[in-house]
């Protein structure tokens, strides 16, 4: 290896015998499973543990499903498995004749972790990096991920053999950095990203998480793990802050809960929407419930829904379509078939928002106005729910309830 070296193989003119270029991570690359399928892979990595990688891979799940795509979660994090209590999840993985299947959760995002194996999920993985790293490979190889837009892999914490195995056997396309602004992490986080850099695979963003703590008190902004060093490390790395998250004690709640699924007002729907203008696919639907071309101010007793077809954030195409007729719980099923992704709506019974969330559907509430151009202001991402909710007044089922 010369000292000029800057891991780009594909650009050196060095001689065969240079140990790294002999070396280049894709020599070791595993075939996947031959009933999988599977587009796009994203590696989660942080410096080190504890700074929410597990809790943004879920988060971006979720938002890259309300998009309608077809999302996995690798977890490869085997010795600090969270991602199914997350989502709730307590059944265990089938082993059939095939292959091993991943758990699905409640919106369908297919899931799997070493704590969908084990008998108890309390039992501690006590085994030596090389067996975790078979494991991680074996979740690659053996486990059928069926037709999968974008797969996840919640890699382990650190840059150590078993990150290392990760990056060698399974073919990542892009990595999203994770990181908490404490001096520590932060020249931790430079290791993830200079080993990133080392495999040559691309680094897609930096994700700064607990950033800030907003009191409810006062609404101030208060730097509880010390003052953010994120844009130093994009600047020296040449790359982009994707999404900067405050400390919010509901996110905490919804993990420990399951109920990340359903959590509203995702924060990372912006950096799914920027992965996916990065794959360059940009295809959805967003349905207004409305009174011809005016958002009705009652979901279930709209006029019509006017759904829009949205390619690379513009609408390329709209239609009309007569409300079928308001039954309780019929609507945003009848919505879901029709592909939609995004709802918007002025108000909205807690039993059809209910629905939606389970159909991984975003909901924008207490919207008004002419219905394209709310369309136009949710893609400039100036439209935000309200997350008012018609309960216990007159219009009660006109909005949608159960
Ligand atoms: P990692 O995967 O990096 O080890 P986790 O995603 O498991 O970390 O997060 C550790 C804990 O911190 C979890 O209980 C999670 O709910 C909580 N947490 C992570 N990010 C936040 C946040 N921004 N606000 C509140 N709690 C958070």
């Amino acid at each position: 290896m010369s000292e000029q070296c800057d891991h780009n193989c594909s650009s050196c003119a060095q001689s065969q015998d240079c140990t790294e270029k002999n070396n280049t991570p894709q020599d070791f690359l595993k075939p996947p499973h031959e009933m999988s399928s599977v587009k796009h892979i994203i590696g989660v990595l942080s410096g080190k543990g504890g700074v929410g990688k597990s809790m943004i891979t879920s988060l971006l799940a979720v938002s890259l499903k309300r998009l309608g795509y077809r999302v996995g979660i690798l977890d490869a994090d085997i010795t600090g498995p969270s991602i199914p209590k997350a989502f709730g999840i307590r059944e265990k993985a089938a082993i059939t004749e095939y292959g091993t299947l991943p758990v699905k959760t409640k919106t369908g995002i297919d899931i799997m972790s070493i704590n969908l194996l084990l008998p108890k999920d309390t039992d501690p993985v006590v085994w030596r990096g090389p067996l975790i790293g078979q494991i991680v490979e074996q979740f690659w190889t053996d486990v059928i991920w069926d037709d999968i837009d974008y797969l996840l892999i919640d890699m382990p914490p650190g840059t150590g053999d078993v990150p290392l195995t990760v990056f060698q056997s399974i073919p990542i396309e892009g990595i999203l950095v994770i990181t908490s602004p404490q001096e520590l992490v932060s020249m931790i986080v430079q290791k993830a990203v200079k080993m990133a850099e080392m495999m040559h695979i691309p680094i897609l963003g930096l994700i700064e998480n607990m950033s800030y703590f907003t009191c409810p008190d006062n609404g101030k902004n208060y730097a509880v793990f010390g003052e953010s060093h994120i844009e130093e490390i994009a600047a020296a790395h040449r790359l982009k802050v994707l999404a900067k998250l405050p400390i919010d004690p509901s996110l905490t709640a919804a993990c420990d809960e399951g109920s990340i699924e359903f959590y509203v007002d995702n924060p990372l729907a912006s950096v799914a929407k920027t992965l996916q203008q990065t794959k360059g696919e940009q295809n959805m639907k967003i349905a207004v419930a409305s009174e011809n071309q005016k958002i009705a101010e009652h979901f279930g007793h709209c006029r019509n829904f006017n759904i829009f077809q949205i390619e690379n954030d513009k609408i390329v195409s709209s239609t009309s379509v007569d409300n079928p007729g308001h039954k309780p719980g019929f609507l945003p099923n009848f919505l879901h078939e029709q592909g939609v992704n995004v709802i918007i709506a002025g108000g909205m019974g807690a039993g059809a928002i209910e629905i939606f969330q389970e159909k991984g559907i975003e909901i924008i509430i207490g919207a008004s106005g002419d219905a394209t151009e709310a369309v136009n202001a949710y893609l400039e991402g100036t439209l935000k729910s309200t997350g008012s909710v018609c309960q216990d007044h007159k219009h009660h089922d006109e909005c949608g309830s159960r």
